[in-house]
């Protein structure tokens, strides 16, 4: 089997962890990343980004890179395979110091050090380096590198599935361990309560306020009662929910003043499960509650309270079957190499989410994130390694 080069691939990690880019704020990665594919042999007209980020809501620099690679020999006409990850990291990385400590990158700064995902993108352009310098045999591929993956999915979710060469099966790096293969993520539902209650003096007439403040505990208080906060298990039926930020208008305190009833609250919460039907299912539970407890707090004019009750699905969860041809492929691979494949589910949303919405089944692997999104973030170099060997492994399989 022919062994790729992990000092080289340990190199391009290092490089790729000290160019900061911060989820939206993708354009010097995105360039040093294009770049890098260039001084590997890829030639310019094959390197491009998308323009994802002016379908994307939010603002975002750059697009996604795409990266295609002709294929070679024998494989030269087959089935053309995708291979992802994602180029940004998470704010608390902005700053991050890589070191390296024996088998480990650990780092010297108090952020978090970006692991995820610059370890996918050092195997994404390794693979790359690896395809062109040797005599083996591939199919043509298609490289994906996502933007804006830790603020939403959104590069995933607004790339066009025309730009990647119609491509049959997709192999996304992200995560800890490369022989966990990731063939289903749960679902997710966004939500947002506007809550109006009614001013009044707290303390000469606070029978006449409705407090928006206490339609808020009320409504969470029942949802929590009924089972559908935190851990939701609802018979056979399995999901989570959250509730997160909590304030006022415009960022501001839900309240002006202890003296002065609260007439206005904001909040937003979660709902996620593997099932579709189930996380909305949490998500009406919400606004039930919401709804019920607005109609409860009455002051004493009998007016209620109101509610304004949004919410929207964030990525859709699936589930690729155990024989799926890209499932069997990932599982070969991985024996091939004389290791275990360990097939499982994830609780969180994936690139892979999107991709197997537009039709293209993806599973993921780690390349060796650890404490991923904190401070005590660390890269585990066997791990990486094994990941760089799988990569040219998946793409070079007969
Ligand atoms: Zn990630």
């Amino acid at each position: 089997m022919h062994k790729v080069d992990t000092d080289a691939a340990l190199s391009r990690l290092m490089r790729f962890l000290a160019v900061e880019g911060v989820t939206g704020k993708e354009a010097r990665i995105g360039k040093e990343l294009a770049a890098a594919f260039r001084e590997v042999g890829v030639p310019a007209k094959a390197i491009r980004f998308d323009e994802a980020h002016k379908r994307i809501p939010l603002p975002t620099e750059s697009g996604n890179l795409i990266v295609d690679l002709p294929g070679k020999g024998a494989l030269k006409s087959a089935d053309r395979l995708l291979f992802m990850t994602h180029m940004d990291t998470v704010p608390l990385c902005a700053g991050a110091q890589p070191k390296k400590q024996g088998r480990k990158i650990v780092n010297a700064a108090k952020t978090a050090l970006g692991g995820d995902n610059r370890t996918g993108c050092a195997v994404l352009v390794s693979l790359a380096a690896e395809l062109i310098a040797s005599k083996a045999d591939h199919p043509p591929l298609t490289m994906l590198i996502t933007v804006r993956e830790e603020s939403g999915l959104w590069g995933a979710r607004h790339v066009n599935l025309d730009e990647l060469g119609g491509v049959k099966m997709g192999f996304n790096f992200d995560g800890r361990k490369a022989t966990g293969i990731v063939i289903g993520a749960v679902g997710a539902d966004r939500w947002e309560v506007e809550i109006f209650g009614r001013a009044s003096h707290a303390g000469t007439a606070p029978e006449r306020g409705i407090s928006a403040t206490m339609i808020l505990a009320e409504a969470l208080a029942s949802a929590r009662a009924d089972g559908w906060f935190g851990k939701v298990l609802k018979g056979d039926k399995a999901g989570t929910s959250n509730i997160g930020p909590v304030g006022g208008t415009g960022g501001r305190t839900a309240g002006d003043a202890t003296n002065v009833v609260t007439d206005y609250v904001h909040a937003a919460g979660e709902s996620r499960s593997h099932d579709l039907k189930f996380f909305r299912e949490i998500t009406a539970a919400y606004k039930e509650a919401f709804t019920a407890a607005a109609a409860k707090v009455a002051n004493s004019e009998g007016k209620t309270g109101k509610v304004k009750f949004t919410s929207r699905t964030d990525y859709f969860p699936f589930l690729l079957k155990e024989n799926a041809p890209v499932v069997k492929q990932a599982v070969a691979a991985i024996k091939a190499m004389g290791l275990a494949p360990e097939i499982r589910t994830a609780n969180g949303g994936l690139d892979a989410n999107w991709l197997t919405r537009h039709g293209v089944p993806t599973v993921t692997f780690g390349a060796g994130q650890h404490e991923a999104h904190t401070i005590d973030e660390w890269i585990d170099l066997d791990e990486f390694d094994t990941a760089c060997q799988l990569a040219f492994q998946l793409a070079t399989a007969t």
